[in-house]
């Protein structure tokens, strides 16, 4: 048999290493479980960073990928198919916007919103060519690419890469007097997270998202939420601009729109700002391919209910009421979320957010650390009360030096 130290050192053998994953080589899984090659169960309070929302092996969106395997999985956008009028319609109505442009992983639908809020700003905004400006904000996490790289402030992220792509400007997260200021004329757009993720799941003051919001729309510039992570349920809502009653110009979609399947990204927004392009413009040979749009729109289906976000919101008050026990133990210097999403900011005595995982890896809990001291906890939203406790348990221990 093949053990796992075997699968991991060929892993390290004949991949880039571009990822430190924590020793445990995964088989099978299912809901909030997964099992490892030697049989070992690990619940897994990670969810693929909330890709997996709605659990490994969602039996209702395993058999709506399924029944699509059987009957078409790609068409190219060179022809029409019978899924994607469905899954754009039935998401924009669920982003409360009018049009949708699909594509693959988050970072290209990152992309593919900057181009979006660009073209917008020279055709509809009237911004002089070439001199439209993004505004984002420090910690961001907007994925890989070259352009989304442009504008990281994470040196790991950025260092070798260059040279980067202009036009865009930092701003401190949760500054909104610097956000006014940063904003001029050839501003076509502000791009934020609702909830900072990578950077440990980081909350901005209340009232900054309807302040950014104010703002943009006093001055004209698309408010652009970049979703992926914590949209789809995670914080007890379908989006998280929610929390401060935000409808944003566009959203940024991705992670559990592919219901832990395959990726499925989108850019959703008005006909006026998603209207500026032409055919030849933009495009992806797999965005809106039909199993894609199958798995989205049984995923929509399900947010639809409105089931998953109750489930998100409850559990995630045990959730936070559990972790700011911890605080008091001083194994733990901060706790921020929201909904069924938490960061959990370890002591140095407790050891490093590193240390922890590895420790909570052999005892079953799968979670990962963020940059620095930060333990980062997002169940999938159908984990049930008592493996959430059952978690949370060997979380504390761990802490406890036990
Ligand atoms: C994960 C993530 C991305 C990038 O998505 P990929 O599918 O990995 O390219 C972009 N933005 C946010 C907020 C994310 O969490």
């Amino acid at each position: 048999m093949t053990t796992a130290e075997d699968l991991i050192a060929a892993a390290d053998a004949h991949s880039a290493h571009t990822y430190h994953p924590l020793p445990v080589v995964v088989a099978t899984a299912e809901g909030a479980w997964v099992t490892d090659v030697a049989g070992r169960r690990y619940l897994d309070l990670l969810a693929g960073y909330s890709a997996l929302n709605f659990g490994h092996g969602n039996r209702r969106l395993v058999r709506a990928a399924e029944r699509q395997l059987a009957r078409v999985t790609l068409t190219s956008r060179a022809f029409h198919h019978d899924r994607f009028a469905a899954f754009c319609t039935e998401l924009a109505e669920l982003c409360g916007m009018e049009m949708v442009l699909p594509v693959n992983s988050g970072a290209e639908a990152v992309e593919s919103a900057v181009k979006t809020a660009r073209k917008w700003g020279y055709r509809v905004k009237g911004v002089p060519a070439e001199m439209a400006k993004v505004v984002v904000a420090g910690g961001n996490f907007h994925g890989r690419t070259t352009t989304v790289i442009s504008f990281s402030t994470d040196p790991q992220a950025r260092a070798d890469f260059g040279p980067y792509t202009p036009g865009f400007e930092i701003v401190p997260y949760g500054d909104l007097t610097a956000m006014r200021r940063a904003l001029t004329e050839n501003t076509v757009a502000v791009l934020l997270e609702p909830i900072q993720g990578e950077s440990g799941v980081i909350v901005p003051p209340a009232g900054y998202l309807a302040g950014v919001r104010e703002l943009t729309r006093e001055r004209n510039v698309l408010f652009v939420a970049d979703e992926i992570q914590s949209g789809l349920g995670r914080t007890g809502r379908t989006f998280a601009c929610e929390h401060e009653d935000v409808v944003p110009d566009v959203y940024v979609l991705g992670k559990a729109l592919g219901g832990g399947i395959l990726p499925v990204s989108a850019v959703v927004s008005s006909a006026e700002v998603l209207g500026v392009f032409r055919p030849g413009e933009h495009g992806s040979t797999f965005g809106g391919n039909p199993l894609a749009c199958a798995v989205a729109l049984e995923v929509i289906a399900m947010l639809r209910t409105g089931e998953y976000q109750a489930r998100a919101a409850e559990l995630g008050e045990r959730l936070h009421r559990r972790l700011r026990g911890l605080l008091g133990t001083g194994a733990v210097t901060a706790v921020r979320g929201r909904g069924l999403w938490a960061g959990v900011d370890v002591a140095p005595r407790a050891g490093t957010a590193r240390q922890v995982s590895e420790r909570l890896v052999e005892r079953g809990v799968l979670v990962k650390d963020a940059h620095g001291p930060t333990v980062r906890i997002s169940p999938p939203l159908v984990v049930t009360e008592e493996d959430l406790d059952w978690g949370l348990d060997r979380l504390a221990a761990v802490l406890d030096g036990a």
